[in-house]
């Protein structure tokens, strides 16, 4: 049993350890023979080490293919100079081997794990079926260490600031995030479901109630969405919640918190990031004018601009129609765009058509006289496009100011709906920013969004629906609006976010039962719904439940922030491909005959094939 006298790890081993004898346990990652010596690379996880192994000598006859589990014993020797690996962390040294044990044998592996160059042409799906090798990747452990580092610091430091951490039931009723639920039969009562929650919003206010005040838990949340690459049908999220508290108050504790913990980790691990910075706070009509989103990359500048004013009086047909029906002329600023030859802005459009986008127009801005049309300004540049034609002196002049337009720039316009316009320019600005460079890997840029709308109108159902979720309390002040302009109410709801992606939700919650009620008939929900869906949260609030509020982020989005990876499933130990399907456990799989019959269930039709 030597592998239970383990004296080090592979990865730190240094010169320091020269003639130590050593015990290592690990796998081998690449085993070559030349001739005379056998060298063996040796992983654990911590890195890898070399060693050195006579031919002929006892260990050395060891048949060792690749991934063996094995255990070795032998002596830390300094290597000669000529062959020291700087790139190695342990390039200095290796270890002369005089025992060597074969602990697990190991088949060919479905992928090499020696060469990670390769890694990329490997078919995720198999390496989610062989998730257990996968992960013995150094770039897999790495997220999986990372990962765990940083909820160890999250529950540090809310542990420190008096929060409790507590578990709620995972076979729930339905708490609606907006996604469909995942439904659970049960046995004892044929006919009777539970359903996985979407998140723990129901109970962690219900906590509030019962006076606990400060609450977290590293929650799995379950939600039965369309997939994609950044979602997954089960995820882990901080769920936070306080009692007796401002806004204000969480959104300082939660930026504490993620400044605190993210640049922990970026420490720790020598991630290439700079430190992160306060954040900054944009009112969500704000961020929607300025980025087209409620999520905007402040990574750069590059505002939207907009033109509806300026060019309600326009000859030019297309913005004119547009505009006389009640929509936006709205544009963003590409720098150096002047310079893309025709074909280039041709792709630009379809790039904008692709996001639903019925054209683009644009514009070169010029410091000088060029062929074909051109206009030119006060300030002495010269505009450049198809529809210059039809700009007067004075929208010109609007056009350059509006937009801060610079010698060398492409404006590109939209002529849309608002809603539309912020769809296609927001995209579009992304893509410039890409283009250009201005998305810096090394900038984790994070903002709060407020203000948000309490309903948005959803014009399939004809109905309210929550902007966040049915809880969130409305401000105080537009409370008054709940009959006669509903949209106009704003809630007392955040989101946090980094670099374009949504890193949390929150809000200050309904903490009386006649305001909660009021808002669930806003949203259509009936009373008699009201009781059977929601009857105890409504119960609950009638025994003197305290002002609160909290909020989520999300651990696997910060996990892939601090990866560079946009795939969510690189940050998951074992997560299930993008329909649902985890190859390894071939889940969602069928159930036995008897299991039908107990759970009073019928089993579908065989599907055709
Ligand atoms: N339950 C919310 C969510 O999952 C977070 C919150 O409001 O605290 O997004």
């Amino acid at each position: 049993m030597n592998f239970a006298q383990r004296t080090h790890f592979c990865g730190d081993l240094r010169l320091t350890h020269k003639e130590t004898q050593i015990t290592l346990n690990g796998w081998v990652h690449r085993d070559r023979d030349l001739g005379g010596v056998r060298f063996i690379d040796l992983r654990d996880r911590t890195g890898l080490v070399q060693l050195v192994i006579d031919p002929s000598s006892e260990a050395g006859k060891a048949e060792l293919r690749s991934e063996t589990c094995v255990s070795v014993t032998g002596m830390v020797r300094e290597r000669s100079e000529d062959v020291k690996n700087p790139k190695m962390a342990t390039g200095e040294i290796e270890v002369v081997v005089s025992a060597i044990e074969v602990l697990g044998v190991a088949k060919p592996t479905p992928f090499p794990l020696s060469d990670e160059s390769q890694m990329e042409t490997v078919d995720e799906q198999l390496r989610v079926k062989y998730r257990y090798i996968d992960l013995r990747r150094p770039i897999m452990y790495k997220r999986m260490a990372m990962r765990a580092f940083l909820v160890a610091g999250l529950r540090r430091y809310l542990d420190d600031r008096g929060f409790l951490e507590l578990e709620t039931p995972i076979i729930t009723k339905s708490t609606p995030e907006g996604a469909r639920d995942y439904l659970v039969a049960y046995r004892l009562q044929p006919g009777q479901w539970y359903a996985l929650p979407q998140s723990p919003q129901q109970y962690k206010q219900l906590l509030m109630v019962a006076g606990m005040e400060r609450y977290y838990q590293i929650a799995k949340c379950f939600r039965d969405e369309s997939q994609r690459a950044d979602r997954q049908p089960e995820f882990t999220q901080l769920d936070v919640e306080m009692s007796f508290v401002t806004q204000e108050d969480i959104l300082q504790l939660a930026e504490g918190l993620i400044r605190t913990v993210l640049n922990a980790t970026i420490e720790k691990f020598d991630l290439d990031k700079d430190p992160i910075e306060p954040f900054e706070r944009l009112r969500y009509d704000d961020a929607v004018r300025l980025y087209g989103n409620d999520k905007p990359d402040l990574r750069f500048g590059l505002p939207l601009f907009d033109l509806t004013e300026a060019l309600k009086g326009t000859e030019f047909g297309v913005f004119k129609a547009v505009i006389g029906s009640g929509g936006s002329v709205r544009g963003v600023r590409y720098p150096g765009g002047a310079q893309l030859s025709r074909k280039e802005v041709g792709e630009l459009e379809e790039f904008a058509k692709s996001w639903g986008a019925k054209g683009l127009a644009t514009l070169q801005v010029q410091s000088g006289p060029a062929e074909g049309e051109v206009k030119v300004s006060q300030s002495g540049l010269w505009l450049k496009g198809s529809f210059a034609k039809f700009l007067s002196q004075a929208e010109i002049e609007a056009i350059l100011k509006d937009s801060a337009a610079e010698a060398g720039d492409l404006l590109c316009f939209a002529a849309d709906t608002y809603a539309n316009t912020n769809n296609v320019l927001s995209r579009l600005r992304l893509e410039i920013g890409q283009r250009l460079g201005l998305r810096d890997p090394r900038k984790l840029k994070l903002c709060w969004v407020i203000d948000f709308p309490l309903v948005e109108w959803d014009e399939d159902s004809k109905t309210w629906s929550p902007s966040h979720h049915p809880f969130t309390a409305p401000k105080a002040e537009d409370l008054q609006y709940i009959d006669s302009d509903p949209g106009r109410i704003r809630a007392d709801c955040y989101d946090m976010v980094c670099n374009g992606s949504e890193l949390a939700s929150g809000s200050i919650r309904i903490h009386r039962s006649d305001v909660q009620a009021k808002i669930f008939h806003l949203l259509g929900i009936d009373e008699k719904t009201q009781k059977e869906r929601f009857g105890h949260m409504l119960e609950a609030f009638s025994y003197g439940a305290p002002p609160h509020g909290g909020l989520a982020p999300g651990i696997d989005r910060m996990v892939m922030l601090l990866s560079d990876t946009e795939n969510i499933r690189e940050v998951i130990a074992f997560p299930k491909m993008g329909n649902g399907y985890d190859p390894m456990m071939e889940a969602p799989s069928p159930i036995d005959p008897a299991q039908w019959k107990e759970l009073g269930l019928t089993p579908p039709p065989p599907r055709e094939a």
